[in-house]
Parts: structure tokens; C-alpha cells; sequence
């Protein structure tokens, strides 16, 4: 399998283990299979199949550069103990036709861990393959899922050192005791006077900085990235899409072969795409619903076909969400232009330099047909999670709780009796405050941890392992530095471990 830019011609193309090391491609594309697999997955299989063995075939498929005793050993140690539940993804009944996708219950409590369990071993198996002798910076600005995951993910892993930039107050508690609570000898957290966007631009111009980028070459480094356009987080997301169709079949709830709706919680757009991929390899699935929170720019874009991030950023009560520049959406229209780079390249030219960018009739047809939107202000999430609680004395958290808000809005105005997936993101135990507000109609007066106990004390339900472990970490000090300061700190980091 070979890997192609979503914006440059084909003649750059990459194998599996290059196209993760590498994250993004040079032109600033993202890296996509050059054809996708033609094989379908055995539906009438799913039931008996485990979660690892689900993962295994869909990593076959699209990471064949691999042994299969590395991708057997990555697997087991990716989707191994540190999850609260055997089936790593379970799902969860509801009074009515719709079932929750429980991707949070990994280390981290987040639906990150999915991913991010599982990359450090496909990240270190590939330097073996490509025979790289240097050690792999992973540099990554998080607004707080993707740092945690990231470093619990790659801690003390051979070969590999992580450095985490995050705004300085602009993470929710429970977010930063996590990140200065993670053990490991190569993990580094900083924080910065500044948002995340700051960050972000930041870690972006260190990752394109050439004179820098040589520096750390003849001292042997060199970076690489885990966030969510590494083909390395997309791929394996595959397989709870797979996973939940065989447990909803296993309980008797669906057929093999009868379609399902899935409505995703969507920032990014990994998880979604990944969702659309499994269509691709055979899932019967008839929606992909797409739910936004205020930062609505894809509602916007699946109602109009433009794009357009000229508007206000808002910070909401699912901050994971708060986003206005989707990056794998490129990967979607890729595919849906039929692998058209040239187009992709004009969207996207336009997108920077106009700030918007209108798809043709074609792709605009194919959205219509495949996916739906919409999108929850904060007050209605706080809604949703009051209602859920009290129809089924069930918790989520924010961002399940637009999907599911948007689930209820899209089958109130369309005649669609689709049994449908509301994929679970976070634990509800991960933002305390929001939570305990929706439901009991009073702010808690205490915050992370506190807030935590707070809440259970409603609910009087035991802790999983992995929510009692927040409870057991001790924490560093945080380090504030200016953003200015990055590639400086960056230097002195790797200096003292030379
Ligand atoms: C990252 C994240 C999302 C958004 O996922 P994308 O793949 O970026 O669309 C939603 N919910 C939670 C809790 C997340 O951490």
C-alpha cells in the first residue's frame, strides 16, 4: 500500500512506515492511500471477532510494509489492560433506538486513547523498517486531549521523546492534572502565555524551520507528529466503527447487513472520516452524521457546500470541539473528487489566501447523499446531558452530548428510523463542572478532582480504574514560558539529554 499527497501529483509516493513518520505531506497535503482497498470486511464475521482481531484485519489492509508480528505485537500492547473494558469499545443501551459508542474508556478517558495507544508502536516499528538512527521528536500543541494521550501513549517508549506545548489556563483541570501527572522519561509539558492557536502556529513554523531542522539532524533528532492528520491515528480509528456493528448484532438488535447511523462529535473530522472509510470497506452504514457545537462552520458547509472560516471563534463547553479549520475534511473531498489533487489544491489555495472555498455539484451531491449536520449551542448540551440523565440515568459528557442533541434534532425533522450510534468521546468524569451544572441546575463550587467526588456523590456509582487512577497521580510543577521562547526551550530540552 503507497501513499500519495491529497494535493501533489503521483509520483512522490511513500510506503505506510514513511508516511508515518513523515505526518504531513511536503506540500502541506495529507497523506491518503494512492488506491484505496477493493476488499470489503467479513460483516457476518464481526460478532465472534475480538476487538484486536478487528483492528488486525483493517491494519493489514493499509499497513502491509509491516510484519505481521509487528502489527500482532502492536496491537496487544496498544489494547491491552489499560483499558476499563474488554471489549475496549463497548456500546450502551438506551430507552430508545439509539445506542452509545463508549470510545473513552482507555487511560486517559478520552476517545484519543484509541489512537494514540497504538501509534508509538506503529511509529517505532517503522523507524526499525526505515532504518532511521535518529531519535523522533513528537512535538504537538493540544488544547488538552491530544497532549495526554499523546504522552501516555509514547511514554518510555524506545527511541522517542514528546514535547507538549498547551495555552496556560486555557485547559480544564481535570486536563492539566492529567498532563503534569503523566510518568515517563521522555515526556516534557509546557505551557505558554498564550491560546491554543498560538501554540499551534507556533509548533507549525518549528516544524518547517529549515536552519533549526538541520541543527537537530546533525545532533540526531528529528521530528515527527502525532496529531490527528498522522495517517498512523486515522487508520486504526477504522475499527470501533466495525466493532460496535458486530456487538449491535451480537445483542440481536440488528441483522447483519442492515444499516446503521452513526453521529459523530466533530472537530478535526478524524473521527468521522475514519467512519467514512469504514463505509468504504463495506460497513452498511446509511448516515455519517456530523455534529458541530458553536463553532458550526461544517453545519454550515454540508447545508451549502462553502466552506468559510471568516467568522467568530467561540470557546464552549466542549472545548475539544472548538475549532473553525477541519484539516482531514481535505481527505474526504479527496476522495469524493476521485483522488482529484489538482481541485484539492485550488480548495485549499482559496481557503488560506480568501478565507472560503464552494464545491462543486459533485462533491456537493455525494455530501447530500452520505452525511448529515448539525449543530448544539452550549445551553442545549447542558440540555441534552439533563435529559439523558433523567430518561435513562445515564451520564455524558459535553461533546457526546451535541451529538446527541443533534441525533434528536435530525430524526425529529427526517423520516429516518435507522438504528443510530451516538459516538461517546469523553468520560463524563473528565469535565466535572459542565456535568454536575447540567444536571443538578447548580454550579459545583469545586473544580477537577473535587469536582469529580462531587458529581460521583450524585451518582453513586463506583469509579472506573481508570477515573479512580486520576485520584493516585501526584503532579510536577507547571512550566510557563512566552511563545516566542518555543524553539529555544525546545534546544535546551534536548541538549541536556544529549
Ligand atoms: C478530539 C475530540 C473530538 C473531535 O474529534 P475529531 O477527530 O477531531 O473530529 C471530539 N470529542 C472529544 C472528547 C475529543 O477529544
Amino acid at each position: 500500500m503507497q501513499y500519495r499527497s491529497t494535493r501533489g501529483p503521483l509520483d512522490k509516493n511513500l510506503n505506510a512506515p514513511q508516511a508515518i513518520i513523515k505526518g504531513l505531506a511536503d506540500d502541506g497535503g495529507l497523506l491518503v492511500p494512492t488506491k484505496f482497498p477493493s476488499s470489503s470486511l467479513p460483516i457476518e464475521n464481526l460478532p465472534k471477532m475480538t476487538y484486536q482481531q478487528i483492528v488486525h484485519l483493517i491494519l493489514t489492509l493499509f499497513f502491509n510494509d509491516f510484519t505481521p508480528d509487528q502489527l500482532q505485537k502492536s496491537i496487544e500492547q496498544a489494547y491491552g489492560d489499560q483499558w476499563d473494558s474488554q471489549q475496549i469499545t463497548p456500546i450502551s443501551n438506551s430507552h430508545s433506538n439509539n445506542y452509545y459508542l463508549e470510545l473513552f474508556h482507555g487511560p486517559t478517558l478520552a476517545f484519543k486513547d484509541v489512537a494514540l495507544q497504538i501509534l508509538p508502536y506503529l511509529m517505532t516499528s517503522a523507524v526499525t523498517i526505515e532504518q532511521i538512527s535518529n531519535k523522533i521528536i513528537i512535538l504537538t500543541a493540544t488544547s488538552g486531549d491530544t497532549g495526554t494521550a499523546a504522552m501516555r501513549g509514547f511514554s518510555n517508549q524506545p527511541g522517542t521523546q514528546v514535547i507538549v506545548f498547551y495555552p496556560h489556563g486555557g485547559v480544564s483541570p481535570v486536563q492539566l492534572k492529567q498532563m503534569l501527572g503523566q510518568r515517563g522519561n521522555n515526556l516534557t509539558a509546557i505551557a505558554i502565555e498564550g491560546n491554543f492557536d498560538d501554540a499551534q502556529t507556533e509548533v507549525k513554523r518549528i516544524f518547517n524551520d529549515t536552519v533549526f531542522n538541520q541543527q537537530l539532524q546533525q545532533n540526531g533528532y528529528q521530528f515527527s507528529s502525532a496529531n490527528s492528520m498522522n495517517i498512523g491515528r486515522l487508520i486504526p480509528q477504522i475499527a470501533y466503527y466495525f466493532s460496535a456493528y458486530g456487538q449491535l448484532v451480537d445483542k440481536g438488535k440488528i441483522k447483519v447487513g442492515d444499516d446503521l447511523n452513526f453521529a459523530v462529535p466533530t472537530g478535526n473530522f478524524g473521527d468521522i472520516l475514519a467512519g467514512y472509510y469504514a463505509k468504504k470497506l463495506g460497513l452498511p452504514i446509511n448516515k455519517l452524521i456530523c455534529a458541530s457545537d458553536e463553532n458550526n462552520v461544517l453545519t454550515d458547509f454540508f447545508k451549502t457546500g462553502e466552506y468559510n472560516r471568516q467568522r467568530e471563534f467561540y470557546l464552549t463547553n466542549s472545548p475539544a470541539m472548538d475549532i473553525l479549520v477541519s484539516s482531514n475534511l481535505e481527505r474526504l473531498l479527496f476522495d469524493l473528487a476521485d483522488n482529484n489533487a489538482e481541485l484539492i489544491s485550488k480548495y485549499m489555495d482559496q481557503l488560506v489566501q480568501e478565507g472560503h472555498y464552494q464545491v462543486n455539484s459533485i462533491i456537493k451531491d455525494q455530501l447530500d447523499r452520505q452525511f448529515a449536520a448539525g449543530f448544539a449551542t452550549q445551553d442545549q448540551v447542558s440540555q441534552e446531558i439533563q435529559r439523558i440523565y433523567e430518561a435513562d440515568g445515564y451520564l455524558i459528557d459535553p461533546h457526546t452530548a451535541v451529538a446527541s442533541f443533534v441525533t434528536n434534532q435530525y430524526q425529529a425533522s427526517h423520516n429516518d428510523k435507522t438504528p443510530t450510534f451516538i459516538v461517546s468521546t469523553a468520560s463524563p468524569y473528565k469535565f466535572p463542572e459542565t456535568v454536575y451544572k447540567a444536571i443538578t441546575g447548580k454550579p459545583v463550587s469545586s473544580s477537577g478532582l473535587a469536582a469529580i467526588q462531587d458529581l460521583q456523590n450524585i451518582i453513586q456509582q463506583p469509579f472506573s480504574n481508570n477515573v479512580q487512577a486520576l485520584f493516585n497521580q501526584s503532579i510536577r510543577a507547571e512550566q510557563i514560558i512566552q511563545p516566542t521562547k518555543m524553539e529555544e526551550t525546545i534546544s535546551k530540552l534536548l541538549t541536556s539529554t544529549y
